[in-house]
């Protein structure tokens, strides 16, 4: 396999954008490879500018699960492109794409759309401080809910200690408000609310973990994050930017039957374009402005494109729920493939999945929290990964992150995928 012309655009790239790429993972961070630069995607497949062919495991990090230029989506853009990208008025389709949202998301009443997952968080952030006129946010180590300063803390050290900025940048002022909790530790959640429970506006909480590789929260954790945000009066904000209608049409939530104050969107809801959202409850969503003093805006926010790509592809996976029994099938006959070479070859490893969103931890310990992701060979995964991309397999090039299987994926793929993995995984025994 030739990789010139993508090494030849990186180093280009590298003299105009800051390490060449306009999100840190894309410059391949955490493995020995310079990235790909990609030219097209059709299907499950992805196509570099060396004209290499790959089965994609990404999906443009979660959005696409109906798979790359799917028809449908395409020719809905092509449609409306025509008319004008972007009007900063109001449009029949924004309200279309609202009503598909709360129709399959019960907690969810009034929703705002913006543009990434980041903006979602951070406005769900400002509105339960807001609503609450409390300052504190609880957040847990190995979550990711996008890069507002507010979000992007780690834990302190010490059990029970206010959060410290984990990016230049963010203010320690501002990193105080966050405190870093345990991912799936109810006793670490009640000391915490003990000690600073009349001041915590909200806990915000991936439902199933896929920042740390995937991680699915238990049920009693959830259980207990819904009732102890009730007893204080703090507000539940339930981060579904990845798994909204990943993992289920009516999201993470109603499989654990959990109704939070707040949902936060993202990616799929997009349809691979750049789309965020928040909604709620329409007591806390009447406080966002124009009908409250919560202030938030965006020029492009509710754009036409995007949303017509969302709308389109949330009607196809509502008229389609077999789309989802589909998914399941193919995600869980790729893990057993894979955990099958590993037992036959002795590779120590981990597996996680929910639905169509899944990781491998190179780690005897079942993972069910940022420390014991932690304690996966990273050495091992770049090694994985690099024999994966080299048989033809785009994966996610981090050991902490999801694989994200698609529609169009087809059983030949998954067959392909997990031979190509017995080759892989035999080069780390
Ligand atoms: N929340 C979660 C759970 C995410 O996975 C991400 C992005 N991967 C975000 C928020 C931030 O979304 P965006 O990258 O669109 O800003």
């Amino acid at each position: 396999m030739n990789f010139q012309r993508s090494k030849a655009l990186f180093e280009e790239a590298k003299q105009f954008i800051p390490g060449g790429v306009n999100s840190p993972v894309r410059a391949f961070p955490s493995v020995f490879m310079d990235p790909l630069f990609i030219r097209k995607g059709k299907g499950s497949k992805i196509y570099d500018v060396d004209g290499n062919e790959y089965i994609d495991y990404v999906g443009s990090w979660g959005p696409l699960i109906l798979g790359h230029a799917h028809e449908e989506v395409t020719n809905a853009l092509k449609k409306v492109i025509d008319m004008g990208t972007s009007y900063g008025a109001p449009t029949e389709i924004e309200t279309e794409l609202a009503k598909l949202v709360c129709e399959a998301v019960p907690s969810v009443e009034l929703v705002r759309m913006v543009n990434s997952g980041t903006e979602a968080t951070m406005s769900a952030l400002r509105l339960a401080r807001g609503y609450t006129g409390r300052k504190m946010i609880v957040k847990f180590e190995g979550n990711y809910h996008g890069h507002s300063d507010s979000l992007l803390i780690k834990a302190g050290s010490g059990a029970l200690t206010i959060g410290v900025p984990n990016s230049p940048g963010v203010p320690e002022d501002i990193a105080r408000n966050t405190i870093t909790a345990q991912y799936n530790d109810i006793e670490g959640l009640e000391d915490i609310f003990k000690e600073y429970g009349e001041q915590i506006a909200g806990v915000i909480v991936e439902p199933i973990a896929g920042n740390m590789g995937v991680v699915p929260a238990k049920q009693e954790f959830m259980d207990a994050l819904r009732k102890i945000t009730e007893e204080y009066g703090a507000l539940l904000i339930i981060d579904e930017v990845m798994t909204g209608f990943r993992v289920s049409y009516n999201c993470a939530q109603s499989l654990y039957n959990v109704k939070p104050d707040i949902t936060t969107f993202g990616k799929i809801i997009g349809g691979g374009l750049p789309v965020g959202a928040y909604g709620g409850k329409r007591e806390i969503m009447e406080k966002v402005a124009p009908i409250g003093p919560v202030y938030q805006a965006g020029t492009l926010s509710g754009n036409p494109l995007a949303m017509t790509a969302g709308y389109v592809t949330l009607k196809i996976l509502r008229d389609h729920p077999e789309i989802y029994e589909d998914l399941e099938k193919k995600s869980k006959r790729l893990v057993d493939g894979i955990k099958e070479n590993a037992q036959k070859l002795g590779v120590k490893a981990s597996f996680n999945r929910v639905g169509a969103m899944l990781s491998i931890f190179f780690t005897e310990k079942e993972v069910v929290d940022f420390k014991t992701a932690m304690s996966s060979d990273t050495n091992k995964f770049s090694i994985y990964f690099e024999e994966m991309l080299k048989s033809g397999i785009y994966l996610a090039p981090s050991q902490f992150e999801a694989s994200f299987i698609s529609a169009a994926h087809s059983d030949e793929d998954i067959e392909k995928t997990v031979e190509a993995s017995f080759y892989a995984l035999k080069k780390i025994v």
